[in-house]
C-alpha cells in the first residue's frame, strides 16, 4: 500500500497524513448519543481492537501466567522472578515485534514513515551512542523493574487481607465495568501525570529522558526515567480504593506498559502482508515528541482541545501553538 493516498511529504521529507488528528463524538457539545453509541461498539471503537486486546491479555496474564494470590503474602524470590519474567517476557515479543519488522527488516521502507531518519547509532545524548541500546536498557532495566514492583507491592497487600477482595463469578457486571474502565482511567491518569512531569524541576529530572527521542521507535515508548516510570506505573494505585480483583491492576499495568509499542512506533500504519494497512493513530503523540508544547494526553478524552494545546496537524493547528508559545514566553519575560 502506497502513503501517497493518506498523505505527502515536506520539503524536508517528512510524512504529514492527510487525516486529522480527532476524537470520537463522545465527549463533545452538544451530545450526540446516536453517534457516541455507534463509535463504541464499532471497529474501530471504545472497545476494539486495542481496548479488547488488552484486556484479553491482561486477563491471560492474570488467570493462566502468574503465580496463585496467596503467593504474593510473602513474596519468594521465585515469584517475584516470574512476574518479572512474565513482564519482561510480554514487552520483549511486543515491542520487539514491532521493531523487528519496521526497523531490522524495514519491511516498508519508510512507507508511512513521519520521519524519514532511522534511530540514532552515534548521539552523544543516548548510552552507547545509541538510541535502540539506550531506550531497551531503560525499558527493561528501570520500567519493567518498577511495573513488577508495584504489581507485586498491590498483591502482597491484597493478599494480606488489606483490600476486600471480589470475584467475577459473584460479581460479574462489577468485573467487567471495572476491566473496560481500564482504558478510561489511563488516558486521564497519564494526562495528568504527563502535565506534572512537563514541569521543573520534574522535566530537567526525569521527563527530558523521554524526550530525547524526537524521532521515536518503538523501544521509546518505555524508555523514561525511574522516576517517570514510578508515576506512569502509579495509575494502578487507584483500584486500592474499591473492591479488589488483581485481574483490575494487571490489565491496568499490562495497558501502561505495552501501548508505548504502537504509540511511539513512528510510523502512521504498517503494512500487512495482503496489502492493508493497521492505521496505529500515533501521529497526536508523535507531534508531541516533535513539538515538546501540545499533545499532552494521548487516547479518546479531549483534555488538550479542552485546554488549549490541541495540535490535529494540519497548518492552522501549528500556527496556533507557535502564538500560544510565543504568548507564554512573553508572559515570562
Ligand atoms: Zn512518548
Ligand atoms: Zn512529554
Amino acid at each position: 500500500m502506497d502513503e501517497t493516498k493518506f498523505g505527502h511529504r515536506d520539503r524536508r521529507e517528512h510524512y504529514i497524513p492527510n487525516k486529522r488528528v480527532g476524537y470520537p463524538p463522545v465527549f463533545v457539545w452538544p451530545v450526540q448519543p446516536i453517534n457516541a453509541l455507534k463509535w463504541v461498539f464499532s471497529i474501530p471503537g471504545y472497545f476494539m481492537p486495542w481496548n479488547v486486546f488488552y484486556v484479553i491479555l491482561g486477563l491471560v496474564a492474570w488467570f493462566w501466567f502468574s503465580p496463585a494470590l496467596e503467593n504474593f503474602s510473602s513474596p519468594s524470590f521465585e515469584t517475584v522472578s516470574l512476574v518479572f519474567l512474565r513482564n519482561a517476557g510480554l514487552v520483549g515479543a511486543y515491542f520487539g515485534a514491532f521493531h523487528l519488522r519496521l526497523y531490522i527488516q524495514r519491511r516498508q521502507d519508510i512507507n508511512f514513515k513521519f520521519n524519514p531518519a532511522w534511530p540514532q547509532k552515534d548521539a552523544n545524548k543516548f548510552m552507547f551512542g545509541s538510541q535502540t541500546v539506550d531506550n531497551i536498557i531503560l525499558t527493561f532495566g528501570s520500567g519493567v523493574t518498577i511495573w513488577t514492583g508495584v504489581e507485586i507491592g498491590i498483591l502482597y497487600l491484597a493478599a494480606n487481607g488489606f483490600l476486600i477482595l471480589v470475584s467475577p463469578i459473584d460479581q460479574p457486571i462489577y468485573f467487567f465495568v471495572m476491566i473496560f474502565t481500564v482504558h478510561l482511567w489511563r488516558d486521564l491518569h497519564f494526562y495528568l501525570v504527563h502535565r506534572l512531569i512537563h514541569c521543573d524541576p520534574l522535566y530537567r529530572l526525569a521527563h527530558n529522558v523521554h524526550h530525547k527521542n524526537t524521532n521515536p521507535g518503538p523501544w521509546s515508548g518505555l524508555a523514561m526515567h525511574p522516576v517517570e516510570h514510578l508515576l506512569y506505573f502509579s495509575c494502578a494505585f487507584i483500584y486500592l480504593l474499591f473492591p479488589f480483583h488483581p485481574a483490575f491492576i494487571v490489565i491496568a499495568l499490562v495497558h501502561a506498559g505495552l501501548s508505548p509499542a504502537p504509540g511511539h512506533a513512528g510510523f502512521e500504519r504498517v503494512v500487512l502482508q495482503d496489502g492493508r494497512a493497521v492505521d496505529l493513530d500515533c501521529y497526536a503523540h508523535y507531534l508531541h515528541h516533535k513539538y515538546f508544547e501540545c499533545n499532552y494526553a494521548d487516547g479518546i478524552l479531549p483534555l488538550d482541545k479542552w485546554f488549549g494545546t490541541f495540535h490535529d496537524g494540519s497548518a492552522d493547528s501549528h500556527k496556533k501553538m507557535l502564538d500560544r508559545l510565543k504568548g507564554n514566553r512573553i508572559k515570562k519575560t
